[in-house]
């Protein structure tokens, strides 16, 4: 039976670091900032925005919330984010997406200072996770995956990660995160021949298909680490790419759906406007 990798001691491990970054920022007069741009009032948007200003204040993170009407023309956005990356009170922009069919995000986060990029909308700072360099803000839930992977499974070193995943917020940073670690990777996708043997041959297994509990007890060995990416819900109810009970029944670990990815991509994504700030030389 395997060991179930919940997400919520990777999170607050992180949680209790950023406390302490944040007070020492506090005590030289710098109060760590977030700003969140959102579109239109979507309930799913606000209700996210909630559950991220409740993160800043057990933090202790400002957040602020800078809302757009849905009539916001392309000039004007970009108006407001040259504002917000010349905005010395702010150290970390997240833009609520996905965005109207009108705006262009792609030059919505070019635009968007790479510092200040938390949830890596600027193509420079993927560039920076496929050249290696460590100054990247990585995409919050490729970067989830390794620190569960760090915590729970400790050095990745010469670990072979099978990925189910080549989009390039998910699967390709992710590859180029374990590479950093000293994994051995392979990525696979729909096209992919023989997955459940490639998949259960491997020490990490990665499934982000986003095809509810697509990947049964074929698909992982005794020795398998994996990291279920996966967010579906079936009859309402969300659930993972994993069937949890049959890869469970054999896994070596596994993260479970809700509870195991999601709580650390949060933190991470504060961790960002922290770490913006050092790239910044607050
Ligand atoms: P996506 O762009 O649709 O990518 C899905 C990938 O899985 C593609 O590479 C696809 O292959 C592959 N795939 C689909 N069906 C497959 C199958 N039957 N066999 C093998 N490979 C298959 O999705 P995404 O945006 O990257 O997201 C993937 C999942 O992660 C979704 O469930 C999403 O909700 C979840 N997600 C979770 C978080 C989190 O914080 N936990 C964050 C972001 C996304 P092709 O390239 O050949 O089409």
């Amino acid at each position: 039976m395997a060991e179930i990798f919940y997400g919520k001691p990777v999170a607050e491990k992180i949680r209790l670091e950023m406390i302490q970054q944040a007070a020492a920022y506090r005590e030289k007069g710098i109060i760590p900032c977030v700003t969140i741009v959102r579109v239109g009032e979507n309930p799913d948007d606000k209700a996210y925005e909630n559950r991220v200003f409740r993160n800043c204040e057990q933090i202790g993170i400002e957040g602020r919330s800078l809302e757009l009407p849905l009539t916001v023309r392309q000039e004007e956005f970009l108006e407001v984010v040259e504002k917000l990356n010349g905005d010395d009170s702010v150290h970390g922009v997240l833009i609520l997406r996905p965005l109207p069919a009108h705006l262009d995000a792609d030059a919505i986060g070019r635009a968007l200072a790479r510092e200040k990029d938390i949830d890596c909308m600027n193509p420079a700072n993927l560039e920076k996770i496929f050249v290696g360099q460590k100054d990247a803000i990585p995409p919050c839930t490729p970067e989830a995956v390794i620190e569960i992977l760090k915590y729970y499974a400790g050095d990745l070193t010469g670990k072979h990660a099978v990925i189910v995943n080549r989009s390039l917020v998910l699967g390709k940073p992710l590859a180029m995160l374990l590479l950093q670690e000293n994994a051995t990777v392979t990525i696979c996708h729909s096209k992919t021949k023989n997955l459940p043997q490639l998949a259960s041959s491997a020490d990490i297994f990665i499934a982000a298909a986003g095809r509810a509990k697509l990947f049964g007890e074929e698909y992982v060995s005794e020795k398998s680490f994996v990291v279920d990416v996966g967010i579906n819900f079936i009859d309402g109810k969300m659930c993972g790419d994993m069937d949890f009970d049959a890869a469970a029944e054999k896994a070596a670990g596994i993260t479970p759906v809700p509870g195991g990815v999601g709580p650390v991509t949060s933190m991470l994504l504060l961790r960002h406007v922290l770490f913006g700030m050092q790239l910044n030389g607050k």
